[in-house]
């Protein structure tokens, strides 16, 4: 690839976004950071702004896009600044992107990707929240729009790279038997279930391997990271649940594995850096350097191995049911899933209460066919509504 890409980067202030823009300084000739979007976060963003100088760059509330425009106007900036999700819509579809990466934080991240997808961008999807709300919605916008889709998720592009090459309709036709998701199993890995009732807030942020933002942190700790990660899989690879099993690996050294019906495993392995799984989207199909430390097999020594545990770890079992009982289930399982780890966050909940709170709201849920993206959207905010009232009661 010849051209020069121009990349959009939905989420630019997160961990994602800011290990994005690491890769492509390191490769100005190959890619361009053209858009920059984020929450509010007016100090980080103008920083990168100043660095990358993007044609434009899109704040949530027009109050912060206010505030980034005037200190830009000071710098000598030309970026344009726009704001509210009808800007991230049309950014993500504005024909001068050719790349998107979609690294906003949940529920928030689903319009901008499916914008993406329906005017058929290279899709860098770090926002697992879009597939589990709306998974067949967006796989067929991407096949509508002509999109190319390709996982940042660590486990997810590490299936994509030992999976067939040939495009496959089945796991079958391409010879695959199943897919292994690997799983660190979080800073509570060994604790007992009496244990997991006292955790705090502190301990749960505390990822032995990785280094993210704070609600995909608490998901890993609970293990709803990787129920989330079963469902992205079913939706990405065509997997029937039976054809997920995650297997715990508490040095994340092997990102996950695909076995092959002939008795071969293909693994995936790299030190726990999400530039390696950034660098090899924007580059696809080319490999491109990304910064990261090349593995010592033997520093690491052994690999370890272990089935997960579902009843310390609900969550796992409640995304497998989600997933199960299908159509809106996944989005009320995430819209839950939010409300509770952002009251654990403001230390509203006990850990063991994000659990309890997901499979009460899930057991009185009316679910239905996730037919159109507004149907999913409803889901959302009712879930919404009885994930706070049973914080009333609770
Ligand atoms: P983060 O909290 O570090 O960053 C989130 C970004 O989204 C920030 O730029 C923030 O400004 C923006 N944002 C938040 N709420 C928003 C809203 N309502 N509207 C618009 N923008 C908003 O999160 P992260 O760790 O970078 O994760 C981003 C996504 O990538 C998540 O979906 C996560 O599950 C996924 N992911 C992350 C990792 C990782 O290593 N961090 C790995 C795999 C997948
Ligand atoms: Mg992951």
């Amino acid at each position: 690839m010849s051209k020069q890409q121009n990349v959009a980067i939905f989420g630019a202030t997160g961990t994602i976004g800011t290990h994005t823009l690491d890769v492509i300084a390191r490769h100005p000739d190959r890619f361009r950071a053209y858009a920059l979007t984020a929450n509010a976060n007016v100090e980080a963003i103008f920083k990168q702004c100043v660095t990358f100088e993007p044609a434009y760059a899109v704040m949530l509330s027009e109050g912060a896009a206010e505030s980034l425009r005037s200190k830009l106007r000071d710098a000598g900036s030309s970026t344009q600044v726009l704001f509210g999700m009808s800007a991230l819509e049309e950014i993500a579809a504005h024909p001068e992107v050719d790349a998107v990466m979609a690294a906003i934080v949940g529920a928030a991240g689903l319009r901008p990707a499916m914008a993406a997808a329906r005017s058929g961008k290279r899709v860098l999807l770090a926002n697992k929240e879009t597939l589990v709300m709306a998974g067949s919605l967006f796989m067929q916008a991407v096949e509508e729009g002509s999109a190319t889709l390709l996982p940042i998720d660590s486990e997810h592009n590490a299936i994509f790279q030992v999976m067939p090459a040939r495009r496959c309709d089945s796991l079958m036709d391409g010879g695959v038997k199943r897919v292994l998701l690997t799983a660190s199993g979080g800073p509570f890995r060994t604790k007992t279930e009496d244990e997991l009732q006292n955790v705090t807030c502190e301990q749960a942020l505390n990822h032995p391997n990785w280094v993210m933002g704070p609600k995909i942190t608490i998901d890993s700790a609970t293990l709803m990271n990787k129920g989330l990660e079963v469902i992205e899989a079913h939706w990405l690879f065509n997997a029937k649940p039976e054809q997920i099993e995650v297997v715990v690996h508490p040095q994340s050294v092997i990102h996950s594995m695909v076995e092959y019906v002939d008795g071969s495993v293909l693994a995936q392995l790299g030190n726990p850096d999400m530039r390696t799984p950034i660098a090899y989207a924007l580059g696809y199909p080319d490999r491109l350097d990304s910064g990261v430390s090349a593995l010592d097999l033997m520093k690491i020594a052994r690999l370890d191995f272990e089935a997960p545990d579902i009843v310390r770890f609900p969550c796992l079992r409640l995304a497998y049911e989600a997933l199960e009982r299908g159509g809106t289930a996944p989005a009320i399982l995430n819209a839950a899933n939010e409300v509770a780890v952002s009251a654990f966050l403001d230390r509203k909940i006990h850990f063991m209460g994000i659990p309890r709170m997901i499979e009460s709201v899930l057991s009185a849920a009316v679910i239905q066919e996730a037919r159109t993206l507004d149907t999913v959207i409803a889901a959302d905010l009712a879930a919404r509504e009885a994930a706070a009232e049973w914080m009333m009661v609770h």
